[in-house]
């Protein structure tokens, strides 16, 4: 059994996705092997206002460059303007399904287009010292 902790975002991570998101990367925080996100079983993560729930490691989410880009999106592109809430997913789900939902179309056209970007600002940004990933 693995116990659901907070992650500090490693330097590579947050430099890339500060230079897409800006500052208010600083207000989400990232929570791994949460009961939450279980609860959702369909996706690998579950997101709430500035809260990105992991079902699985840090590390596994840090390596899926796509699946990063996707849960910011929802975070500070959906959650933050208040374009996304628990009802507003639940109707779209209810209507649409997993795949379908408007929330999930825009999160995954986001990291599409942003991908190699964000590949490029993380290759740029890997320092050589590792692992830096700080469980709080
Ligand atoms: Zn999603």
């Amino acid at each position: 059994m693995q116990f659901s902790c907070k992650v500090k975002l490693p330097h590579d991570q947050r430099a890339s996705l500060h230079e897409l998101f800006g500052d208010v990367i600083d207000h989400v925080e990232i929570i791994e092997h949460s009961w939450f996100a279980w609860l959702h079983v369909v996706a690998a993560a579950t997101t709430r206002r500035r809260r990105i729930y992991l079902r699985g490691s840090a590390e596994e989410f840090f390596a899926d460059p796509k699946l990063v880009l996707h849960e910011y999106f929802h975070v500070l592109g959906q959650w933050e303007p208040g374009a996304l809430t628990v009802w507003r997913y639940l109707v779209e789900s209810f209507r649409r399904g997993y795949w379908d939902n408007h929330f999930e179309i825009e999160a995954r056209e986001f990291a599409d287009d942003h991908f190699l970007r964000f590949r490029a600002l993380l290759a740029r940004h890997r320092s050589s010292d590792k692992p830096d990933i700080q469980r709080v």
